[in-house]
């Protein structure tokens, strides 16, 4: 099931490289596991995946042990400065740094621990009230402030687009989005290397290819629905 599942988003996300001109080895698919048993990780790593999502640090620490160590394990939740110590030596990037006080957490932390962190900053495009994340006009000058701190390293930019029917309804939020990615690239930032944007979930990443998404994140569309109640 949930090889199938993946074998079909895959092929949906090489489909819309293909429309868009774009090379699919440019596109990293994550496996968003949140709430879904171990088993269904091994499945998924069976058929090959090796990028998987989680959105909170208990279950990070909790799977991480149980499953192989090639896996690489993607923070994409909001996190809590007193939750960093604990996760930042187990995960290959963090998507959702969304304050300039988490970030100098995590550059404390990663420097205690004699490691550099990856990190996106987490931005809210469409400025919706329930979500995490800065605003675009302010995203410059967090950009500036974040890449002096130590034993980090911002590679890019996420944003969770709206929930919407449609995704063709998100194309505008994808566009904008991407369009400041490429500005910020341009500026070139010391010690920040614009390579990654992290746009894009099981309703509209196809859109968010076309529209320039480097990573895409998708749950529902491997695992099927999540029961837990609560869970975006
Ligand atoms: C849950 C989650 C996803 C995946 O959502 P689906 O709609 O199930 O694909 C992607 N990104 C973030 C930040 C999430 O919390």
């Amino acid at each position: 099931m949930v090889a199938d599942r993946f074998h079909e988003i895959q092929r949906r996300v090489r489909a819309a490289c293909e429309r868009s001109g774009r090379d699919p080895k440019e596109v990293t698919l994550i496996a968003v596991s949140k709430t879904k048993p171990v088993s269904d990780v091994r499945e998924a790593y069976e058929a090959g995946v090796r990028d998987f999502g989680e959105n909170k640090v208990q279950e990070i620490l909790e799977k991480y042990p149980q499953l192989p160590e090639d896996i690489r394990w993607h923070m994409i939740g909001h996190l809590q400065t007193n939750k960093v110590r604990q996760v930042v030596e187990k995960v290959c990037l963090i998507h959702s740094v969304d304050s300039i006080k988490l970030a100098g957490e995590i550059s404390k932390e990663s420097q205690r621990q004699g490691i550099t962190t990856p990190m996106l900053l987490e931005v809210n495009v469409a400025e919706e009230e329930t979500k995490f994340g800065f605003r675009l006009d302010e995203t410059e000058g967090a950009l500036r402030k974040i890449s002096q701190l130590e034993n980090i390293k911002v590679c890019g930019l996420m944003t969770i687009a709206p929930f919407v029917e449609e995704a063709e309804e998100n194309r505008q939020i994808f566009r904008i989005f991407h369009q400041f990615y490429v500005d910020m690239k341009s500026k070139n930032i010391d010690n920040v290397n614009m390579s990654i944007l992290s746009m894009g979930m099981t309703g509209d990443f196809e859109v968010a290819i076309e529209e320039g998404a480097t990573m895409v994140r998708v749950g529902t569309g491997i695992f099927g629905v999540r029961r837990r109640i609560g869970e975006q």
